[in-house]
């Protein structure tokens, strides 16, 4: 979007001076429409892709808040709409810091961006010098009997770690205990000092240069620490697949007849390598302030509407990086701005109803999923209304407008009773639900439903549905190449209005049918997620089930 355009959209919610009217024969009438304004003002350049603790995000902020307030939607929060987060922003100085091998008295010195990435997320500045062993995976899934650590003395060491994990384990929990939280939890408790993580090409996710770029933005951390739970080592250390074999010269196994073992699904070896690892880390650090967006369209009924169905999107995208075609700005239009915009949607079409839904909505519109779940881990942390109150969550993260809406994948279907009302409304509507394309990724675990998952509440995350080996599927595979976070994840992608507007009719009726429905959902009693799952009162029934707890 160009200047001139933008200032005449943002003068809608900024200025005081500009009565509304003078707009109103500019005013948008599609559903559409309306959706693709709000993106237009939220990914416009003016707000500098809208990066955590920045001006631009904040400005998103008083939009979103602006917007929901004119919708009916009220505070719920002492703050207002906004609930304010103390964040830090640490960067490694790279210059000043190093990592190195030492082995049989010589030192041998890593290049950064090249062999090695070093984290800003773990450790504080100083200096590292400790032993070195491989674990496997790294992976301790007490349930399933794998333990990569029996046996072994970790206390003061750095562990040596494989990406992926054994085949037999079903991904969600191994996405699950793979999660940086949980592995945190183990090896603080073994007395670990640092990691050292190797990829394994077969599935790498992004090449090597992408993932340096990326590691070179500032980490963000909340001032409390105690809710930063993957932090707690002094190191960490990411390898590049042409470099790994350097950590394991001289040593038992090679670093290709690892991988060559992972691929073809055998135990790895545990054993100590002959080399210390030597780091000096330099971390800059300063402090940061963002904010979620938060307020709730209160229920109807007057004992349902003390429970929420929860609408949730990340509101943050990547901010200012390395130009692209001369463009520096990520304006992140489909991650997140259009999630966002579907929400306001959503709260402008509940309003329009005759008969507000029974229970509440809870609109929330989250920082920091770029940094790490930041803006959802802090709300779950300091919920507005009890935990036990929010009967389920809907997130959307990159919905991906870019076909006809005929069909729709929402991840987590098959956890949940949360099944019945989408094939309700999904038959209704004409929308086919399909399975997960793609369930090796393991996308349920990885956006803010995530934080609402680990406290018990069942969710669901929407996407446009696509097949695999389909049109539409080459064509978000080529996004992915092309726009994900990248500058031209702008207003110029071509998108598919009339289908995001089916789509808010959808997620309307969604959020519509769950709170209305006399009992509130569970998570399945097969599902893995149920063990989030915490005891409920009233006020509405929970579904009666066999296994389930008095
Ligand atoms: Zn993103």
């Amino acid at each position: 979007m160009n200047r001139a355009s933008f200032l005449a959209a943002l003068a809608l919610f900024v200025s005081p001076l500009i009565a509304p009217e003078a707009f109103a024969a500019e005013a948008p009438v599609s559903e559409g429409d309306r959706w693709w304004k709000h993106i237009e003002i939220l990914s416009s350049d003016a707000l500098e892709g809208r990066d955590t603790g920045s001006k631009g995000y904040e400005t998103a902020a008083g939009y979103v808040s602006k917007e929901l307030a004119a919708l009916g939607v009220k505070p719920v929060l002492k703050t207002g709409f906004l609930q304010p987060i103390a964040l830090q922003s640490r960067r490694l100085v790279e210059a000043k810091s190093s990592v190195a091998l030492v082995r049989g008295g010589q030192t041998l010195p890593l290049v950064q961006g090249e062999d090695v990435m070093l984290s800003a997320r773990q450790g504080d500045s100083g200096t590292v010098d400790a032993p070195l062993v491989f674990v496997g995976y790294g992976l301790s899934i007490p349930e399933k009997g794998h333990d990569d650590f029996a046996g072994l003395d970790l206390k003061g060491k750095v562990v040596v770690m494989l990406q992926g994990g054994p085949a037999s384990i079903p991904g969600p929990i191994k996405s699950h205990f793979s999660s940086w939280t949980e592995r945190m939890k183990v090896l603080r408790s073994a007395g670990a000092v640092g990691y050292v993580y190797l990829q394994n090409s077969k599935l790498l996710e992004l090449p090597w240069e992408r993932m340096v770029a990326a590691s070179r933005n500032p980490t963000v951390l909340f001032t409390e620490t105690s809710l930063n739970d993957s932090r707690g080592m002094k190191v960490a250390v990411v390898a590049s697949v042409a470099s790994s074999q350097k950590w394991f010269e001289g040593a038992a196994h090679s670093y290709e007849e690892l991988v060559a073992l992972a691929n073809a699904d055998q135990p790895l070896p545990k054993f100590d390598l002959p080399a210390r690892l030597k780091a000096k880390l330099v971390i800059e650090s300063r402090p940061l302030k963002s904010m979620n967006v938060v307020g709730v369209m209160p229920g109807s009924d007057p004992v349902l509407a003390k429970e929420y169905v929860v609408l949730s999107a990340h509101l943050d995208h990547v901010g200012i990086g390395d130009p692209v075609k001369g463009d520096r700005i990520y304006n992140g239009a489909m991650d997140n701005a259009s999630g966002v915009a579907a929400l306001l949607e959503v709260a402008r079409a509940l309003r329009e109803q005759p008969q507000k839904p029974k229970r509440s909505v809870l609109f929330t519109l989250v920082t920091g999923e770029e940094k790490g779940l930041i803006g959802s881990k802090y709300f779950a942390s300091r919920p507005p209304v009890p935990l036990t109150s929010m009967v389920a969550d809907f997130n959307l993260d990159m919905f991906m407008p870019h076909w006809p809406f005929t069909a729709v994948v929402a991840h987590g279907k098959d956890e949940s009773t949360l099944l019945a009302p989408l094939s309700e409304v999904a038959a209704k509507q004409g929308v086919r639900v399909l399975a997960d394309p793609e369930p090796d990724r393991n996308l349920f675990v990885r956006s803010d439903q995530y934080s609402f998952i680990r406290e018990g509440v069942p969710a669901l995350s929407f996407k446009f549905g696509y097949t695999p080996g389909s049109e539409e599927q080459k064509v978000f595979k080529q996004w992915l190449a092309e726009r994900y976070h990248a500058p031209s994840d702008d207003v110029s992608q071509p998108v598919d209005r009339e289908g995001a507007a089916r789509f808010i009719a959808f997620l309307t009726a969604m959020t519509r049918t769950v709170a209305d429905a006399p009992e509130r959902p569970r998570w399945n009693d097969d599902s893995f997620f149920r063990r989030f799952a915490k005891p409920v009162t009233a006020p509405s029934k929970v579904p009666a089930s066999p296994a389930a707890k008095p």
